[in-house]
Protein backbone atom coordinates (compact mmCIF):
# COMPACT_ATOMS: atom_id res chain seq x y z
CA UNK A 1 0.00 0.00 0.00
CA UNK A 2 1.38 3.24 -1.17
CA UNK A 3 0.99 6.54 1.02
CA UNK A 4 -1.72 7.68 -2.18
CA UNK A 5 -3.91 4.51 -0.23
CA UNK A 6 -5.07 1.40 -2.37
CA UNK A 7 -6.50 2.49 -5.62
CA UNK A 8 -10.08 1.01 -6.74
CA UNK A 9 -11.65 3.23 -9.68
CA UNK A 10 -9.54 4.71 -11.93
CA UNK A 11 -10.89 6.28 -14.96
CA UNK A 12 -8.81 8.11 -17.98
CA UNK A 13 -10.39 10.97 -20.00
CA UNK A 14 -9.55 10.83 -23.76
CA UNK A 15 -9.57 8.05 -26.18
CA UNK A 16 -6.25 8.69 -27.63
CA UNK A 17 -2.98 7.36 -27.86
CA UNK A 18 -1.58 8.89 -24.19
CA UNK A 19 -5.36 7.19 -22.58
CA UNK A 20 -4.48 3.95 -24.05
CA UNK A 21 -1.30 3.29 -22.95
CA UNK A 22 -2.18 4.66 -19.51
CA UNK A 23 -4.50 1.80 -19.56
CA UNK A 24 -2.16 -0.78 -20.17
CA UNK A 25 0.04 0.19 -17.97
CA UNK A 26 -1.69 0.34 -15.51
CA UNK A 27 -2.78 -3.24 -15.61
CA UNK A 28 0.78 -4.16 -16.52
CA UNK A 29 1.50 -2.18 -13.29
CA UNK A 30 -0.72 -4.57 -11.42
CA UNK A 31 -4.13 -2.47 -10.85
CA UNK A 32 -6.60 -4.84 -10.59
CA UNK A 33 -9.15 -2.30 -10.06
CA UNK A 34 -12.29 -0.65 -11.74
CA UNK A 35 -10.84 0.83 -15.33
CA UNK A 36 -12.89 3.58 -17.18
CA UNK A 37 -11.89 5.46 -20.61
CA UNK A 38 -14.17 8.33 -21.37
CA UNK A 39 -13.62 9.66 -24.90
CA UNK A 40 -16.07 12.38 -27.05
CA UNK A 41 -15.08 10.35 -30.21
CA UNK A 42 -16.82 7.45 -31.49
CA UNK A 43 -14.17 5.57 -33.16
CA UNK A 44 -11.87 3.49 -30.46
CA UNK A 45 -8.38 4.37 -30.05
CA UNK A 46 -6.31 4.86 -32.83
CA UNK A 47 -3.29 5.74 -34.55
CA UNK A 48 -3.26 9.54 -35.78
CA UNK A 49 0.23 9.82 -37.61
CA UNK A 50 -1.02 7.65 -40.33
CA UNK A 51 -3.78 9.95 -40.90
CA UNK A 52 -1.69 12.43 -42.65
CA UNK A 53 0.56 10.17 -44.74
CA UNK A 54 -0.49 6.46 -46.37
CA UNK A 55 -4.27 7.01 -45.53
CA UNK A 56 -4.59 10.00 -47.44
CA UNK A 57 -2.28 8.59 -50.18
CA UNK A 58 -4.80 5.37 -50.20
CA UNK A 59 -2.07 2.93 -49.14
CA UNK A 60 -3.75 2.23 -46.18
CA UNK A 61 -7.57 2.11 -45.32
CA UNK A 62 -8.62 4.41 -42.62
CA UNK A 63 -9.86 2.25 -39.94
CA UNK A 64 -6.36 0.03 -40.11
CA UNK A 65 -5.26 3.10 -37.92
CA UNK A 66 -7.30 1.15 -34.91
CA UNK A 67 -4.41 0.05 -32.11
CA UNK A 68 -7.20 -2.80 -30.50
CA UNK A 69 -9.62 -5.24 -31.44
CA UNK A 70 -12.08 -5.06 -28.98
CA UNK A 71 -11.33 -8.34 -28.37
CA UNK A 72 -7.92 -6.86 -26.49
CA UNK A 73 -9.80 -4.28 -25.26
CA UNK A 74 -11.62 -6.84 -23.32
CA UNK A 75 -8.51 -8.51 -21.97
CA UNK A 76 -7.76 -4.83 -20.04
CA UNK A 77 -10.93 -5.26 -18.60
CA UNK A 78 -11.53 -1.56 -19.61
CA UNK A 79 -14.85 -0.10 -19.15
CA UNK A 80 -14.38 1.73 -22.69
CA UNK A 81 -17.82 4.70 -22.67
CA UNK A 82 -17.09 6.05 -26.36
CA UNK A 83 -19.30 9.19 -27.45
CA UNK A 84 -19.18 10.53 -23.91
CA UNK A 85 -17.97 14.33 -23.97
CA UNK A 86 -16.30 14.98 -20.15
CA UNK A 87 -17.82 18.26 -19.01
CA UNK A 88 -17.28 18.54 -15.55
CA UNK A 89 -14.52 17.39 -13.12
CA UNK A 90 -15.27 18.21 -9.39
CA UNK A 91 -12.67 17.46 -6.96
CA UNK A 92 -13.92 17.75 -4.14
CA UNK A 93 -16.45 14.91 -4.38
CA UNK A 94 -13.75 13.23 -6.88
CA UNK A 95 -16.40 12.67 -9.77
CA UNK A 96 -16.73 13.17 -13.19
CA UNK A 97 -19.48 14.54 -15.23
CA UNK A 98 -20.63 13.51 -19.06
CA UNK A 99 -24.06 14.45 -20.01
CA UNK A 100 -26.48 13.25 -17.51
CA UNK A 101 -23.65 10.33 -16.46
CA UNK A 102 -21.41 10.57 -12.96
CA UNK A 103 -18.23 8.42 -12.47
CA UNK A 104 -16.43 8.36 -9.36
CA UNK A 105 -13.20 7.83 -8.98
CA UNK A 106 -10.36 7.83 -6.30
CA UNK A 107 -7.61 8.43 -9.60
CA UNK A 108 -7.83 10.51 -12.92
CA UNK A 109 -5.71 10.61 -15.44
CA UNK A 110 -6.05 13.57 -17.85
CA UNK A 111 -5.66 12.48 -21.71
CA UNK A 112 -8.41 14.93 -23.60
CA UNK A 113 -5.18 15.72 -25.99
CA UNK A 114 -5.82 18.58 -28.15
CA UNK A 115 -7.72 19.99 -31.33
CA UNK A 116 -7.13 21.34 -34.59
CA UNK A 117 -6.57 24.88 -34.20
CA UNK A 118 -8.68 26.80 -37.09
CA UNK A 119 -8.43 30.40 -38.48
CA UNK A 120 -11.29 32.94 -37.40
CA UNK A 121 -11.69 34.60 -40.45
CA UNK A 122 -12.20 31.07 -42.31
CA UNK A 123 -15.88 30.20 -42.20
CA UNK A 124 -17.30 26.92 -42.30
CA UNK A 125 -17.66 26.05 -46.29
CA UNK A 126 -17.27 22.95 -47.80
CA UNK A 127 -14.27 22.27 -48.94
CA UNK A 128 -12.69 23.32 -46.26
CA UNK A 129 -10.91 21.11 -44.24
CA UNK A 130 -8.80 20.30 -40.71
CA UNK A 131 -7.24 17.32 -40.28
CA UNK A 132 -7.16 15.99 -36.85
CA UNK A 133 -9.50 12.69 -36.15
CA UNK A 134 -10.11 9.89 -38.24
CA UNK A 135 -13.50 11.17 -39.42
CA UNK A 136 -11.28 14.11 -40.72
CA UNK A 137 -9.48 11.92 -42.63
CA UNK A 138 -12.14 10.04 -44.10
CA UNK A 139 -13.87 13.78 -45.11
CA UNK A 140 -10.63 15.17 -46.67
CA UNK A 141 -9.71 11.69 -48.25
CA UNK A 142 -13.48 11.39 -50.17
CA UNK A 143 -12.56 15.29 -50.82
CA UNK A 144 -9.06 14.26 -52.50
CA UNK A 145 -10.74 11.85 -54.67
CA UNK A 146 -12.52 14.38 -56.58
CA UNK A 147 -9.01 16.04 -58.29
CA UNK A 148 -9.24 19.39 -56.32
CA UNK A 149 -7.24 21.96 -56.69
CA UNK A 150 -5.61 22.01 -53.13
CA UNK A 151 -4.53 25.13 -50.38
CA UNK A 152 -2.63 24.04 -47.23
CA UNK A 153 -2.59 26.72 -44.68
CA UNK A 154 0.71 26.15 -42.50
CA UNK A 155 3.68 24.19 -42.85
CA UNK A 156 4.22 22.78 -40.00
CA UNK A 157 4.60 19.12 -40.08
CA UNK A 158 0.89 17.83 -40.86
CA UNK A 159 0.59 20.78 -42.94
CA UNK A 160 3.69 19.66 -44.94
CA UNK A 161 2.76 16.08 -44.62
CA UNK A 162 -0.70 16.66 -46.41
CA UNK A 163 0.78 18.26 -49.24
CA UNK A 164 3.18 15.81 -49.81
CA UNK A 165 0.29 13.44 -49.79
CA UNK A 166 -1.73 15.50 -52.34
CA UNK A 167 0.97 15.38 -54.21
CA UNK A 168 1.52 12.10 -54.25
CA UNK A 169 -1.70 11.74 -55.36
CA UNK A 170 -0.35 14.02 -58.43
CA UNK A 171 -2.90 17.12 -57.10
CA UNK A 172 -2.05 21.10 -57.81
CA UNK A 173 -0.90 22.19 -54.02
CA UNK A 174 0.33 24.81 -53.18
CA UNK A 175 1.35 25.65 -49.25
CA UNK A 176 0.72 28.89 -47.30
CA UNK A 177 2.98 29.60 -44.12
CA UNK A 178 3.14 32.93 -42.30
CA UNK A 179 7.06 31.92 -41.23
CA UNK A 180 10.14 32.21 -43.69
CA UNK A 181 10.00 28.56 -43.98
CA UNK A 182 8.44 25.64 -43.26
CA UNK A 183 8.58 24.05 -39.52
CA UNK A 184 10.83 26.60 -38.67
CA UNK A 185 9.38 26.75 -34.76
CA UNK A 186 11.24 22.99 -34.52
CA UNK A 187 14.08 23.75 -37.23
CA UNK A 188 15.12 27.43 -37.35
CA UNK A 189 14.93 28.93 -40.86
CA UNK A 190 17.84 27.59 -42.19
CA UNK A 191 16.63 23.78 -42.24
CA UNK A 192 13.16 24.81 -42.85
CA UNK A 193 14.15 26.24 -45.95
CA UNK A 194 15.92 22.54 -46.91
CA UNK A 195 12.40 21.47 -45.99
CA UNK A 196 10.44 24.25 -48.48
CA UNK A 197 13.28 22.92 -50.98
CA UNK A 198 11.80 19.57 -50.66
CA UNK A 199 8.24 20.69 -51.31
CA UNK A 200 9.28 22.72 -54.60
CA UNK A 201 11.09 19.89 -55.91
CA UNK A 202 8.26 17.38 -55.79
CA UNK A 203 6.12 20.29 -57.70
CA UNK A 204 4.59 21.62 -54.56
CA UNK A 205 4.13 25.30 -54.72
CA UNK A 206 5.07 27.07 -51.49
CA UNK A 207 4.38 30.88 -50.38
CA UNK A 208 6.17 31.81 -47.34
CA UNK A 209 5.80 35.50 -45.49
CA UNK A 210 2.36 34.91 -46.47
CA UNK A 211 -1.18 34.80 -44.96
CA UNK A 212 -4.68 33.57 -45.17
CA UNK A 213 -7.17 36.47 -45.05
CA UNK A 214 -10.44 35.01 -46.24
CA UNK A 215 -12.32 32.40 -48.46
CA UNK A 216 -14.23 33.16 -51.27
CA UNK A 217 -17.14 30.72 -52.25
CA UNK A 218 -21.13 30.41 -52.76
CA UNK A 219 -21.58 27.10 -50.65
CA UNK A 220 -18.76 25.67 -51.11
CA UNK A 221 -15.26 27.25 -51.10
CA UNK A 222 -13.94 28.29 -55.11
CA UNK A 223 -10.54 30.29 -53.72
CA UNK A 224 -8.39 31.01 -50.72
CA UNK A 225 -7.54 35.15 -50.39
CA UNK A 226 -3.68 35.97 -48.94
CA UNK A 227 -3.39 38.74 -46.79
CA UNK A 228 -1.17 40.51 -49.95
CA UNK A 229 -4.37 40.60 -52.38
CA UNK A 230 -3.20 37.18 -53.94
CA UNK A 231 -6.49 35.03 -54.93
CA UNK A 232 -5.80 31.48 -55.29
CA UNK A 233 -7.71 29.28 -57.05
CA UNK A 234 -8.59 26.06 -54.92
CA UNK A 235 -11.47 23.66 -54.15
CA UNK A 236 -9.82 22.10 -50.87
CA UNK A 237 -8.30 23.98 -48.40
CA UNK A 238 -6.61 21.95 -45.28
CA UNK A 239 -6.33 24.22 -42.38
CA UNK A 240 -2.89 23.17 -40.31
CA UNK A 241 -2.21 25.52 -38.10
CA UNK A 242 -1.52 23.93 -35.16
CA UNK A 243 -3.31 22.13 -32.26
CA UNK A 244 -4.99 23.48 -29.00
CA UNK A 245 -4.96 21.57 -26.03
CA UNK A 246 -8.34 20.23 -24.93
CA UNK A 247 -9.09 21.68 -21.31
CA UNK A 248 -12.08 23.64 -21.66
CA UNK A 249 -13.83 20.88 -19.53
CA UNK A 250 -11.55 21.44 -16.74
CA UNK A 251 -12.93 25.27 -16.39
CA UNK A 252 -14.05 25.71 -12.54
CA UNK A 253 -12.26 22.30 -11.21
CA UNK A 254 -9.62 24.43 -9.75
CA UNK A 255 -6.81 22.47 -11.85
CA UNK A 256 -4.46 25.22 -13.04
CA UNK A 257 -5.07 25.42 -16.84
CA UNK A 258 -2.42 27.25 -19.04
CA UNK A 259 -2.08 26.57 -22.80
CA UNK A 260 -2.33 22.98 -21.09
CA UNK A 261 -3.31 21.14 -17.99
CA UNK A 262 -0.32 22.47 -16.00
CA UNK A 263 1.74 19.83 -13.46
CA UNK A 264 4.84 19.47 -11.94
CA UNK A 265 7.69 17.11 -12.71
CA UNK A 266 5.53 13.98 -11.85
CA UNK A 267 2.83 14.83 -14.06
CA UNK A 268 0.55 15.31 -11.23
CA UNK A 269 -1.57 18.24 -12.29
CA UNK A 270 -2.14 20.04 -8.48
CA UNK A 271 -3.70 17.04 -7.05
CA UNK A 272 -1.39 13.82 -5.85
CA UNK A 273 -4.34 11.33 -7.39
CA UNK A 274 -4.91 13.53 -10.73
CA UNK A 275 -2.25 13.04 -13.43
CA UNK A 276 -2.29 14.27 -16.70
CA UNK A 277 0.01 12.80 -19.83
CA UNK A 278 0.17 13.69 -24.27
CA UNK A 279 -1.23 16.43 -26.10
CA UNK A 280 -2.88 18.35 -22.93
CA UNK A 281 -0.32 18.26 -20.21
CA UNK A 282 2.27 21.06 -19.56
CA UNK A 283 4.99 19.49 -17.56
CA UNK A 284 8.02 20.64 -15.91
CA UNK A 285 10.68 19.65 -16.66
CA UNK A 286 14.10 19.71 -15.17
CA UNK A 287 16.23 21.29 -17.87
CA UNK A 288 14.03 22.85 -20.13
CA UNK A 289 10.94 24.24 -17.60
CA UNK A 290 7.27 24.62 -18.89
CA UNK A 291 6.98 21.99 -21.60
CA UNK A 292 4.24 21.28 -23.64
CA UNK A 293 4.24 18.22 -26.50
CA UNK A 294 2.00 17.52 -29.25
CA UNK A 295 4.16 14.26 -30.60
CA UNK A 296 3.97 10.62 -30.79
CA UNK A 297 6.38 8.98 -28.73
CA UNK A 298 5.84 11.56 -25.53
CA UNK A 299 2.00 10.43 -25.60
CA UNK A 300 3.39 6.77 -25.65
CA UNK A 301 6.19 7.96 -22.48
CA UNK A 302 4.26 9.96 -20.24
CA UNK A 303 0.89 7.88 -20.62
CA UNK A 304 3.05 4.96 -19.14
CA UNK A 305 4.73 7.67 -16.39
CA UNK A 306 0.90 8.60 -15.54
CA UNK A 307 0.37 5.61 -15.12
CA UNK A 308 3.00 4.53 -13.02
CA UNK A 309 3.32 7.44 -11.02
CA UNK A 310 -0.48 7.41 -10.15
CA UNK A 311 -0.02 3.42 -8.70
CA UNK A 312 3.55 4.99 -7.00
CA UNK A 313 2.02 7.60 -4.39
CA UNK A 314 4.99 8.95 -2.63
CA UNK A 315 7.47 6.74 -4.97
CA UNK A 316 6.57 8.36 -8.04
CA UNK A 317 9.27 9.58 -10.03
CA UNK A 318 9.94 12.41 -12.23
CA UNK A 319 9.03 12.32 -16.17
CA UNK A 320 11.74 12.81 -18.62
CA UNK A 321 11.10 12.41 -22.13
CA UNK A 322 13.20 11.77 -24.78
CA UNK A 323 11.52 14.25 -27.42
CA UNK A 324 11.61 12.44 -30.00
CA UNK A 325 9.31 12.92 -33.25
CA UNK A 326 9.44 12.09 -36.69
CA UNK A 327 8.07 12.84 -39.90
CA UNK A 328 7.57 11.74 -43.54
CA UNK A 329 7.15 13.70 -46.18
CA UNK A 330 7.73 12.82 -50.01
CA UNK A 331 9.53 9.45 -48.87
CA UNK A 332 11.94 11.09 -46.84
CA UNK A 333 12.09 10.16 -43.49
CA UNK A 334 12.91 13.24 -41.15
CA UNK A 335 13.44 12.69 -37.45
CA UNK A 336 14.04 15.60 -34.56
CA UNK A 337 15.14 14.45 -31.05
CA UNK A 338 15.61 16.88 -27.41
CA UNK A 339 14.82 20.49 -28.15
CA UNK A 340 16.41 23.35 -30.30
CA UNK A 341 14.81 25.52 -27.79
CA UNK A 342 17.44 28.20 -26.94
CA UNK A 343 19.91 26.64 -29.04
CA UNK A 344 22.52 28.96 -30.88
CA UNK A 345 24.09 27.03 -33.46
CA UNK A 346 22.83 24.24 -35.52
CA UNK A 347 25.97 21.79 -36.61
CA UNK A 348 25.78 19.73 -39.53
CA UNK A 349 27.27 16.70 -37.89
CA UNK A 350 27.50 14.34 -41.08
CA UNK A 351 26.28 14.82 -44.46
CA UNK A 352 25.06 16.81 -46.66
CA UNK A 353 21.89 19.36 -46.43
CA UNK A 354 21.47 19.28 -50.29
CA UNK A 355 21.82 15.97 -50.26
CA UNK A 356 18.99 15.28 -47.84
CA UNK A 357 21.28 12.76 -46.09
CA UNK A 358 22.28 14.86 -43.09
CA UNK A 359 22.52 14.89 -39.25
CA UNK A 360 22.28 18.46 -37.61
CA UNK A 361 22.85 18.77 -33.57
CA UNK A 362 21.34 22.02 -32.37
CA UNK A 363 23.73 23.13 -29.38
CA UNK A 364 23.42 25.58 -26.36
CA UNK A 365 26.81 26.76 -25.82
CA UNK A 366 28.87 24.33 -26.25
CA UNK A 367 26.11 20.98 -25.24
CA UNK A 368 23.71 19.01 -27.34
CA UNK A 369 19.97 20.62 -26.61
CA UNK A 370 18.61 18.35 -29.91
CA UNK A 371 19.37 16.78 -33.07
CA UNK A 372 17.91 16.73 -36.87
CA UNK A 373 18.20 13.67 -39.43
CA UNK A 374 16.87 13.86 -42.72
CA UNK A 375 17.63 10.05 -43.82
CA UNK A 376 19.76 9.06 -41.57
CA UNK A 377 17.63 6.89 -38.99
CA UNK A 378 20.48 4.77 -37.44
CA UNK A 379 22.70 8.06 -37.08
CA UNK A 380 19.86 9.92 -34.91
CA UNK A 381 19.09 6.83 -33.33
CA UNK A 382 22.46 6.70 -31.34
CA UNK A 383 22.93 10.27 -30.90
CA UNK A 384 19.40 9.82 -28.52
CA UNK A 385 21.11 9.35 -25.56
CA UNK A 386 24.06 12.09 -25.82
CA UNK A 387 21.18 14.50 -26.59
CA UNK A 388 19.19 13.38 -23.90
CA UNK A 389 22.64 13.95 -21.52
CA UNK A 390 23.40 17.12 -22.76
CA UNK A 391 26.39 16.01 -23.94
CA UNK A 392 29.50 18.32 -24.77
CA UNK A 393 29.49 18.87 -29.09
CA UNK A 394 33.13 17.72 -29.08
CA UNK A 395 32.39 14.47 -27.13
CA UNK A 396 29.42 13.64 -29.17
CA UNK A 397 31.18 14.35 -32.29
CA UNK A 398 34.11 11.88 -31.49
CA UNK A 399 31.82 9.30 -30.20
CA UNK A 400 29.88 8.84 -32.75
CA UNK A 401 33.34 9.53 -35.44
CA UNK A 402 31.87 12.05 -37.23
CA UNK A 403 33.90 15.94 -38.18
CA UNK A 404 30.83 18.48 -37.70
CA UNK A 405 33.02 20.84 -39.92
CA UNK A 406 29.73 23.34 -40.88
CA UNK A 407 28.49 25.35 -37.86
CA UNK A 408 25.42 27.91 -38.99
CA UNK A 409 23.49 30.25 -36.82
CA UNK A 410 20.68 28.50 -35.59
C1 LIG B 1 -2.67 13.90 -38.75
C2 LIG B 1 -1.67 13.76 -37.65
C3 LIG B 1 -0.41 13.26 -37.93
C4 LIG B 1 0.54 13.14 -36.92
N1 LIG B 1 1.78 12.66 -37.24
C5 LIG B 1 2.72 12.56 -36.27
C6 LIG B 1 4.03 12.07 -36.58
O1 LIG B 1 4.34 11.75 -37.72
N2 LIG B 1 4.93 12.00 -35.58
C7 LIG B 1 4.63 12.36 -34.30
O2 LIG B 1 5.50 12.28 -33.42
N3 LIG B 1 3.41 12.81 -33.97
C8 LIG B 1 2.44 12.92 -34.92
N4 LIG B 1 1.19 13.38 -34.61
C9 LIG B 1 0.90 13.77 -33.22
C10 LIG B 1 0.38 12.60 -32.38
O3 LIG B 1 -0.56 11.85 -33.08
C11 LIG B 1 -0.23 13.17 -31.10
O4 LIG B 1 0.80 13.75 -30.36
C12 LIG B 1 -0.93 12.12 -30.26
O5 LIG B 1 -2.03 11.60 -30.95
C13 LIG B 1 -1.38 12.70 -28.92
O6 LIG B 1 -2.08 11.74 -28.22
P1 LIG B 1 -3.02 12.14 -26.98
O7 LIG B 1 -3.63 10.86 -26.52
O8 LIG B 1 -2.27 12.98 -26.04
O9 LIG B 1 -4.13 13.10 -27.57
P2 LIG B 1 -5.24 12.87 -28.70
O10 LIG B 1 -4.73 11.92 -29.72
O11 LIG B 1 -5.67 14.23 -29.11
O12 LIG B 1 -6.42 12.15 -27.92
C14 LIG B 1 -7.24 12.81 -27.02
C15 LIG B 1 -8.61 12.18 -27.04
O13 LIG B 1 -9.42 12.72 -26.00
C16 LIG B 1 -10.70 13.07 -26.51
N5 LIG B 1 -11.29 14.11 -25.66
C17 LIG B 1 -10.98 15.43 -25.61
N6 LIG B 1 -11.72 16.08 -24.69
C18 LIG B 1 -12.52 15.15 -24.13
C19 LIG B 1 -13.52 15.19 -23.11
N7 LIG B 1 -13.83 16.33 -22.48
N8 LIG B 1 -14.17 14.05 -22.78
C20 LIG B 1 -13.87 12.88 -23.42
N9 LIG B 1 -12.92 12.78 -24.38
C21 LIG B 1 -12.26 13.90 -24.73
C22 LIG B 1 -10.37 13.52 -27.92
O14 LIG B 1 -11.50 13.54 -28.74
C23 LIG B 1 -9.36 12.45 -28.33
O15 LIG B 1 -10.00 11.26 -28.69
C24 LIG B 1 0.21 13.52 -35.60
C25 LIG B 1 -1.06 14.03 -35.32
C26 LIG B 1 -2.00 14.16 -36.33
C27 LIG B 1 -3.36 14.72 -36.01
Amino acid sequence: VTAAGRLEQVAIVGGGLAALRAAEALRREGYDGRLALLSDEADPPYDRPPLSKAVLTGEREPDSTVYRTPEQLAELDLDVRLGTAVDELGLADMTLRAGGQRLKFDGLVIASGARARTLPAIPPLAGVHVLRTLADARALLAALGGGPRVVVAGAGFIGSEVAASARALGLDVTIVEAAEAPMTRVLGPRLGAACAELHRDHGTKILCGAGVAGVDGEGALSAVRLTDGTRLPADVLVVGVGAAPNTEWLAGSGLPVQDGVICDGLLRAGHPRVLAAGDVARWTDPVAGSMRSEHWTNAVEQGRHAARNLLAGDGARPFRGSGFVWSDQYGQRLQFVGSSAGATDAVIAFGSVDERRFLAFFVRGDRLAGAFSMNATPLLTRCRRLVDEGAELAGALGELGLDGAARVPA
